[in-house]
């Protein structure tokens, strides 16, 4: 066992480690190198090759300079949107923080685009509402054209160049170092290179970004495989909701790729087969603009009763060719290009062909509204979790509840990155030295790396890519826009089935250097856990609620359902537990559980 010993693991010492260069993890990283700290950033890709760097429609903030709004109908639109799943002090915390970090994103460099009078263009997206849903659509998200993400990431990236935050790039976390104090670093192997470092740090930060490669048909990018989550389920901490993953009402059919909410913002409508503007039907004052789980539902329904489009009848179309070229090429250039090269239509002369499509993960590791991991302890109390933080896509603070409202997620990344950062800087005044770690710290994370290395070229295994797929079918099949008792019982067995056969999977290229098939089996060992948790969190909830949509349990069920799922791993078995939604927020009076109708 020659590769044990610690000349092949180069050891780092920094104050923070943050794992993910989106834009979660750039934020924090940020306001501790402006502190003055050592800050790295570890990455599995180039740092401007996150996820963040795809988001098209915007980012909300209660500035008002279209309509008037208030951070208050900001905040009740959210905890609605999350169909009362929310935590309500840490929704109250997002809206009445969002002006002040998107002002500060404009001052840092962002280019968003700009109304008449040179202020910050805003436009209307789903389930945005002023006066408490009393005075109508608001116009609450700002954006740069339809490339707000890009435009976010790559400010952020050259503000940490500036302040001197060290990048990690091509770096892939295998494990978190933990002990009886806490968490104290990370394992990780440099992909290029193909050598094993160990990161002791007295704060870890997972920002990892969303889970969506659970799902065959989805928005989001390959790297998108919840590896945080995982490395806190393999360090023996629950995951929050798995069981609610949005879907977004438009992608573009059969291949995924998103067309962003901003479409339908801007004028843009759906239509089904018999040329009708369904939504309205479904949702006669919001219309096309009702939140996304609507939307979707109503579409998934428009197409099981037969009334989709094409020669399958299995998509509807969206149509804003009237909007005008001219429009559509200032404000969104991006959907132009997209529904061009991927569906071959040229969207200013005819409709986008557009399906339901899995798009962002509400649930995730979870946190309070500082950002420090919280479990609950053998008293049953939760606490925090020492030295360890999650942000952005991969926690659960939880914002977003049972359903994300669209352009809450670019703000909850920026929020959330500060505040953990404050949290943490609070952190290092008291952890001012690194303590000495269990001299085997680094075995488990290398072990990972070596077990997958010696099944390389074994005859019999199974490949990497047909695993991933038969799950990525399964979760498709069985935990679909809608959902039943036997439906997804099957899915359990299966997906239960396929994580015992996984042990079975081999790699066909045993390299050290650059080995694509070895990072995909890690990433593909991630996607597993989640898959398995995501199921049985969803089989166990019978109710209704946001994303989650069960035919058999059509209705909300306060009573018994009021509360987030825990789902863990312990001795290969899927472990649920339960714990209540934070209903009280900060400052303002709470938000009843009320009908939802749009
Ligand atoms: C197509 C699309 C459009 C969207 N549009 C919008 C929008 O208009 N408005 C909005 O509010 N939201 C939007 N969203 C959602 C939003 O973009 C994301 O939720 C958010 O950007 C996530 O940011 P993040 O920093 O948490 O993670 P990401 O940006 O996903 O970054 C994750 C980081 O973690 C790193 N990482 C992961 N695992 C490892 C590992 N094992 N080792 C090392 N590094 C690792 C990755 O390299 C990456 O740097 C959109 C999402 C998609 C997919």
């Amino acid at each position: 066992m020659g590769y044990l010993s610690t000349d092949k693991v180069k050891h780092h010492f920094h104050d923070v480690v943050i794992i993910g260069s989106g834009g979660a993890g750039m934020r924090c990283a940020l306001q501790l190198a402006d502190a003055g700290h050592r800050v790295a950033i570890i990455t599995k890709v180039l740092p401007t090759r996150s996820h963040t760097v795809a988001a098209q429609g915007g980012i909300n903030a209660s500035l008002g300079n279209v309509l008037s709004d208030h951070w208050q109908w900001h905040m009740y639109d959210t905890i609605k949107g999350s169909d009362y799943l929310g935590d309500q002090d840490a929704i109250e915390y997002m809206c009445r923080a969002a002006p002040l970090l998107v002002r500060e994103l404009e001052h840092q460099g962002v280019p968003f685009s700009r109304l008449e009078d040179g202020t910050v263009y805003q436009r209307p997206f789903g389930g945005q509402s002023r006066e408490f849903g009393e005075g109508g659509q608001a116009s609450r998200t700002c954006a740069a054209a339809d490339r707000t993400g890009h435009a976010i990431l790559h400010t952020l990236y050259q503000q940490n160049l500036r302040a001197g935050t060290h990048f990690y790039q091509e770096f892939f976390a295998l494990d978190l170092i933990t002990d009886e104090n806490g968490c104290q670093g990370v394992m990780a192997w440099d992909i290029a290179k193909g050598e094993y470092h160990l990161f002791q740090a007295k704060a870890v930060v997972l920002a990892t970004g969303g889970a969506g490669r659970v799902f065959k048909m989805t928005t989001n990018a390959h790297i998108c495989t919840g590896d945080g989550g995982a490395l806190a389920v393999r360090a023996g901490l629950p995951v929050e909701d798995m069981e609610f993953f949005q879907f977004h009402p438009t992608g573009i059919a059969d291949v995924g790729p998103l067309i962003t909410e901003a479409v339908r913002g801007e004028g843009g409508y759906l239509l089904n087969g018999d040329n009708e503007r369904f939504m309205l039907r479904y949702a006669p004052t919001a219309g096309d603009l009702a939140s996304r789980d609507v939307v979707s539902r109503a579409i998934a329904l428009e197409i099981r009763e037969g009334r989709g489009c094409g020669p399958n009848k299995d998509h509807v179309l969206l149509k804003l060719d009237h909007l005008g070229t001219e429009l559509i090429l200032a404000k969104l250039p991006n959907i132009h290009e997209l529904a061009l090269r991927f569906a071959g239509v040229d969207c200013t002369k005819e409709p986008i062909p557009v399906q339901p499509t899995m798009h962002y993960t509400m649930g995730g590791i979870p946190t309070n509204r500082f950002g420090e991991v919280v479990s609950k302890g053998a008293d049953g109390v939760e606490a925090s979790y020492p030295g360890l933080y999650a942000i952005g896509e991969a926690a659960c603070v939880s914002v977003h509840g049972a359903n994300r409202l669209g352009g809450n997620s670019l703000l909850e990344i920026v929020v959330f990155g500060r505040a953990c950062g404050n949290q943490v800087l609070k952190r290092l005044r008291h952890h001012r030295y690194h303590p000495p770690l269990a001299p085997d710290c680094w075995q488990a994370g290398m072990e990972r790396v070596e077990g997958w290395l010696r099944t390389a070229g074994k005859q019999d295994g199974l490949k990497i890519a047909e695993v991933r797929l038969r799950m990525q079918t399964i979760m498709q099949d069985h935990f679909s826009v809608y959902r039943t008792e036997a439906v997804m019982a099957e899915g359990v067995e299966r997906i239960e089935a396929l994580a015992a056969e996984l042990e079975h999977a081999a790699l066909s290229d045993g390299s050290r250097i650059f080995n694509t098939e070895l990072v995909e089996a890690l990433e593909l060992d991630h996607l597993m856990a989640l898959a398995r948790v995501t199921a049985a969190g969803a089989l166990a909830r019978t109710e209704s609620r946001g994303a989650h949509a069960r035919d058999d349990y059509p209705e909300r069920d306060d009573a018994d359902w009021l509360r987030h799922t825990l789902a863990g791993i312990r001795d290969n078995k899927v472990e649920l537990d339960y714990k209540p939604v934070r209903m009280q927020p900060m400052t303002v009076p709470s938000f009843p559980p009320r009908k939802r109708v749009y």
